[in-house]
């Protein structure tokens, strides 16, 4: 009975018409319970005024004071500065934007409110853009804390406290039901803990809040979670009934490869591909996620299961996010899979015509074993005879919609075996998320010889020395990579700032070969290059992040990255993983330019401080969060409402448990909560 009236759609509320409906549905928001799921992202605490002496970088406030002085002042924009004093301090105000008639209002001795977040800059705190009230009328304080929500354009935070504050009332007349009843021990209710995290009373202590500690959060995070993982558990069930063709490990070919190959794998390569070929020889897909840190040896593995796969009589398709790990992987596999006998095909964005329909017609007649390519392999049109194998490289790369689209290739009545692959070692608890409908297997052992890197940070200012130490170290005979991105976030200045960098690096070092690469070139103009670069034809290669992933050249062992400060960890680790292949002690220099953030400094202290994978993601995550960890929209990865990691892990671990259970036991509550949760944000639900 309550559910039906918390079904109702929004329009039941004063003052939704059609367009805002329209505009709440574009966000996944259709019900009363859809919008009572949608919860604040933060609060802002506007009950108390705060001392300006006692405001803390970054931390909102609400102060009072009178106004000292206003004026405008034309530096490199025009601004208004206002300035603000206390009995305990002066602040520093300041408006970009404003109008003129601003400017007279704030009259020297008259008061004034603030709401805004104080920043540290040059010693003194400022607040830049806050929100003000003149006068002694103007009242910017508050009875409860502030709920801030997200949201779009169009829906500001009033509207959605209005409509909130409706839907509440519903709520409190009709408690929904409780799907978690008799299976955990809150001792909050469902309706108790939504009406709270809405309307959180002036007591709520923010900070208990600010950490996710709040009973109310732990109740609404621990069902949350658990209907993530019921949904992940559909996913993986749903997999798991399909048939695929079982593959006979070690076929011949496959040993004979081994054989081949100039070193033995080892035992941790040796175990996993025991562990992919147990999954393999049985009716069923295998579903396995290798992890290994870069340099492992993922792609071996790999080949192996592609070789049993091809010796029985089925196709391989071999996926990767960009062109250049691509072709890497069909350059490798050529290498290896030529002297067998077996060819490799080649599909990617850029293949296009007459030379797409043939590679298509060989995919569909069966005539190709393996294709090798990027997202292209995964388009409508491509089609396979009898796809046993599909492997995904860099896993966290795509969505995983995308991986099932691809694994959809398969025979009428069969799935193929699915192999992702991801050099970014995530922490557990994001493992579970973003790939909990796999098995996972992990590759902890770097082949022997591996040089640790040494990595040391350089001021920009200090560029000049290094640029003479890549001089001597080309001059030895050594290679180096010089890692270029733009002090703003964008590919076209990235490349722009690697063209710069050439000209100048040519200047500095004359009779020292440097290349460059870019993603906006030719693949054969890449291809050119890259084989130059390997051969040793090219001494110094500049690029822009597009080396991050798979290239591989033992002989370079030293390697700049420009403003490393903008890089996020697991990329700074991946670049670095570039170097250290060879048997000659690698280096790489971590160019930064003051001032440094409190954030990047944490990040550059933490890779000069570790090479281990794990250690470094476990950091990105603690500094960074999740959401960003992982590029939540490229993952596919539901971006929780409530739930927060590495906070909630434990929930997250409890959840699991309960998730199965419930799955087995109690379908039907199982589907109410995944409906419940499956709003706009809960991605991985409609894969
Ligand atoms: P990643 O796990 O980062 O994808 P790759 O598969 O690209 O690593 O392997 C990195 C390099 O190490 C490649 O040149 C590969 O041929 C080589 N390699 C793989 N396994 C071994 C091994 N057991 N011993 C020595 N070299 C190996
Ligand atoms: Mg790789």
């Amino acid at each position: 009975m309550s559910q039906t009236i918390l079904h109702n759609p929004v329009t039941v509320l004063r003052g939704v018409g059609d367009k805002m409906a329209a505009r709440l549905s574009d966000i996944g928001i259709r019900s009363l319970e859809d919008l009572l799921f949608h919860f604040p992202l933060r609060y802002q605490d506007r009950t108390q005024v705060t001392p300006i002496g006692g405001l803390q970088d970054q931390v909102d406030g609400l102060i009072e004071g009178e106004i000292r002085a206003a004026a405008v002042t034309m530096g490199r924009r025009r601004t208004l500065v206002v300035k603000i004093e206390d009995s305990s301090g002066l602040l520093t105000v300041r408006f970009f934007h404003f109008r003129q008639a601003q400017v007279s209002q704030f009259k020297q001795g008259s008061s004034v409110q603030l709401f805004g977040t104080p920043r540290r800059l040059g010693g003194q705190l400022e607040m830049i853009h806050p929100e003000y009230r003149l006068g002694d009328g103007g009242n910017l304080v508050e009875t409860a804390l502030t709920p801030v929500y997200p949201t779009v354009s169009g829906l500001g935070q009033s509207t959605w406290r209005k409509l909130c504050g409706q839907a509440l009332t519903v709520l409190g007349n009709n408690p929904p039901e409780d799907l978690l009843a008799n299976l955990t021990e809150d001792q909050i209710t469902l309706h108790e803990a939504i009406a709270f995290l809405h309307n959180p009373p002036p007591t709520a202590a923010l900070s208990e809040i600010q950490q996710g500690h709040h009973p109310a959060q732990i109740r609404l995070a621990r069902e949350e979670l658990i209907a993530h993982q019921l949904t992940v558990q559909g996913v993986r069930d749903t997999e798991r009934q399909h048939r695929a063709p079982p593959i006979a490990p070690l076929s011949p070919i496959t040993t004979a490869f081994l054989a081949s190959l100039p070193f033995t794998p080892t035992v941790a390569q040796e175990r996993v591909a025991r562990e992919l070929a147990d999954d393999m020889s049985a009716q069923q897909p295998m579903l396995r996620l290798v992890q290994g840190d870069v340099g492992s040896g993922k792609t071996l593995v790999a080949a192996r299961a592609a070789l049993d796969t091809l010796s029985a009589g089925y196709q391989v398709a071999f996926m990767a996010p960009t062109e250049l790990l691509a072709e890497q992987h069909f350059a490798n596999l050529h290498t290896w899979f030529a002297p067998l006998g077996l060819s490799v095909t080649w599909l990617s964005g850029r293949t296009k015509g007459k030379a797409r329909e043939a590679v298509l017609d060989k995919l569909v007649t069966g005539d190709a074993g393996i294709v090798v390519g990027t997202h292209a392999l995964f388009q409508e049109d491509v089609r396979f005879d009898q796809l046993g194998l599909i492997i995904v490289d860099e896993q966290h790369r795509f969505g995983v919609h995308q991986r099932l689209a691809l694994a959809d290739k398969g025979a009428e009545d069969q799935r193929p075996h699915q192999l992702a692959l991801t050099a970014t070692p995530i922490p557990r608890s994001l493992a579970m998320v973003a790939y909990g409908d796999l098995d996972c297997s992990i590759i902890d052992e770097l082949p022997p010889g591996r040089q640790p890197v040494t990595t040391t940070l350089i001021d920009h200012a200090r560029r000049e020395a290094v640029i003479r130490r890549v001089g001597v170290a080309c001059s030895e005979g050594r290679q180096a990579y010089w890692v270029c991105t733009a002090i703003e976030e964008s590919d076209t200045l990235d490349i722009e700032a690697a063209e710069a960098t050439q000209d100048a690096l040519s200047h500095a070092l004359a009779g020292i070969t440097i290349g460059l690469v870019h993603g906006k070139l030719k693949p054969t103009e890449k291809a050119t290059v890259m084989e130059q670069f390997k051969r040793g034809d090219i001494q110094l290669l500049v690029a822009t992040t597009v080396i991050e992933v798979g290239v591989d050249v033992p002989n370079a062992s030293l390697m700049i990255i420009d403003n490393a400060e903008r890089l996020g960890l697991a990329q700074l680790h991946q670049l670095r993983g570039r170097v250290g292949r060879g048997t000659i002690n690698s280096h790489c220099l971590l160019l930064f330019r003051q001032p440094l953030s409190a954030t990047a400094q944490q990040r550059l202290k933490v890779m000069q401080d570790s090479h281990d994978g794990f250690v470094i993601a476990e950091a990105d995550l603690e500094i960074r969060g999740p959401g960003e960890l992982l590029g939540t929209r490229q993952t596919g990865l539901a971006e929780f409402r409530v739930a927060r990691l590495p906070e909630h892990e434990p929930l997250l671990i409890e959840a699991q448990a309960l998730a199965a259970r419930m799955y087995q036991s109690d379908p039907e509550r199982a589907r109410g909560l995944m409906q419940r949760w499956s709003g706009a944000r809960a991605d991985f639900a409609r894969v």
